[in-house]
């Protein structure tokens, strides 16, 4: 109690934790109805285990924080307590994990497939078309990939009017926060098996989030498939990254490449053309790339489309289910609707990366620009439904403050999948990260500032 005590005085001398006054439920997880200053000493612990642990960034206001290791830190913005999921809902992206991997890894062998369904795209997106002409190459040499990796993470919302799981979409490059959302999890753990008894809360009920361990794992045995022991795994964090070091690479890991940014000029094209002639696995190889890009993902939501690539009645009934309402805008009928309920739709182009969808109005004004244009250049973009899921009352932490808010939250599962020819070395489900928002902003990365990184407290 007098670490307690001491805690409290430290963190009032502060300005944080300001309260704004909700109205009290006395619902379990209505976190806003916490004691103030039961709220200020859970804050002040997990900024303490946040420093001890390394779930921290480099802070964007200090010039050296991203080049000099150990300068400039910050903690990563987080949910102070997790955020309450159904079990049902869990063990569904769970165990959809497996399926979207084998799926993408047979959407990736058919070549013509991907060309077709993004043809149109072609035309009028250039970064698209520059990842279409290296995958065109390789069909024209008719290059195998024998061995194939990939990192994927599948994020959902639950629908908050159907009470449905609802895939928003499936990430195939730099698939991201496999290390910090780990830590996200046992910080939640921590958090709970000192306070569980105080707030009516269990710490196993958060699920264990092993994915910075996985992740590694599924490319130490790619390597090891690779079989030369001389060979090395290189990681290309950035444009510049281009220095092969006449070593043999075994394995290509992309953590950068998924945006037109990445690609300043012809030689970083002619670098990722390099890798893709090469022998090295490429996590992703430009096919699974494509795989993960929104056009495929509204042209395998069609009818009888994943009825190409699986043949399991069961598996494609269960990964039909979390699929939302997608169309292409060629669809006249949909671009009417949208029009007329812009607020029920996201319009999506071909990006990654967050922070390039449009919303609301600009849905509207942006239709109608294009119907005007009357160009082709509304093949860039897919038309989602928007999902609106519960609002939860949550409270979270940023540069050392914590503010409560009603937010909402997106879950993504990781996947593992390693094969070689026929052999299926790695199908796995592995960890998972949740991201909460202020529930009035549209998009809002972790990096831009409106979400927070958060685990799952299974109800
Ligand atoms: P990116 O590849 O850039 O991450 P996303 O499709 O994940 O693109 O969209 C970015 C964000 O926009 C998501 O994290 C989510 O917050 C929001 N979003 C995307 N699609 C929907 C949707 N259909 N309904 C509600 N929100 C969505
Ligand atoms: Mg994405
Ligand atoms: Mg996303």
């Amino acid at each position: 109690s007098l670490n307690l005590n001491l805690n409290l005085n430290l963190m009032s001398k502060s300005k944080c934790g300001n309260v704004d006054d909700h109205t009290l439920t006395s619902s379990l997880f209505d976190y806003h109805r916490f004691d103030h200053q039961l709220l200020q000493s859970i804050a002040y612990d997990s900024l303490v285990w946040a420093s001890l642990h390394g779930l921290l960034v480099g802070h964007k206001s200090i010039q050296n924080s991203g080049t000099v290791p150990g300068v400039g830190l910050v903690h990563a913005p987080f949910a102070l307590l997790p955020n309450p999921f159904p079990e049902i809902h869990w063990k569904q992206a769970c165990h959809l994990a497996p399926l979207f991997n084998e799926l993408v890894d047979r959407v990736s062998l058919d070549g013509k497939f991907l060309q077709e369904s993004l043809s149109r795209t072609k035309k009028v997106d250039e970064f698209t078309s520059r990842l279409l002409d290296i995958h065109s190459k390789m069909l024209e040499i008719n290059k195998k990939e024998d061995i194939r990796l990939g990192l994927h993470r599948s994020d959902y919302m639950l629908d908050e009017q159907t009470n449905s799981l609802l895939q928003i979409e499936l990430n195939t490059i730099s698939s991201s926060f496999a290390g910090l959302s780990s830590l996200v999890s046992q910080l939640h753990r921590n958090t709970l098996s000192h306070y569980g008894k105080l707030l009516g809360l269990d710490s196993e009920r958060v699920p264990a989030n092993n994915s910075v361990n996985l992740f590694v794992e599924a490319l130490a045995k790619a390597w090891s498939e690779y079989n030369n022991p001389r060979a090395v795994i290189m990681f290309i964090v950035q444009a510049e990254e281009r220095n092969m070091g006449g070593q043999a690479i075994a394995v290509i890991y992309f953590r950068a490449g998924y945006t037109p940014a990445d690609f300043p000029s012809e030689s970083e094209w002619r670098a990722r053309l390099l890798m893709e002639q090469s022998s090295a696995i490429k996590c992703p190889s430009i096919s699974y790339h494509l795989v993960g890009t929104k056009k495929i993902q509204q042209e395998l939501a069609k009818p009888n489309v994943l009825e190409r690539f699986l043949e399991n009645k069961d598996d494609i009934a269960k990964l039909r289910e979390c699929f939302a309402g997608l169309w292409s805008l060629d669809d006249s009928d949909i671009a009417r609707k949208a029009i007329e309920r812009p607020e029920l739709y996201v319009m999506k182009p071909q990006r990654e990366g967050g922070g390039n969808n449009i919303y609301g109005d600009a849905v509207r004004e942006t239709l109608q620009k294009l119907q005007k244009a009357g160009s082709e250049e509304d093949a860039a973009y897919i038309l989602m439904q928007r999902i609106f899921p519960t609002t939860s009352a949550a409270i979270l932490m940023r540069d050392g403050c914590w503010h409560k808010d009603h937010a909402v939250s997106e879950l993504g599962i990781y996947g593992t999948y390693l094969r070689n020819k026929d052999k299926v070395i790695m199908n796995n489900q592995s960890g998972y990260l949740m991201r909460t928002k202020v529930s009035s902003s549209d998009e809002g990365g972790v990096a831009a500032g409106f979400a927070v990184l958060d685990s799952v407290y299974l109800t």
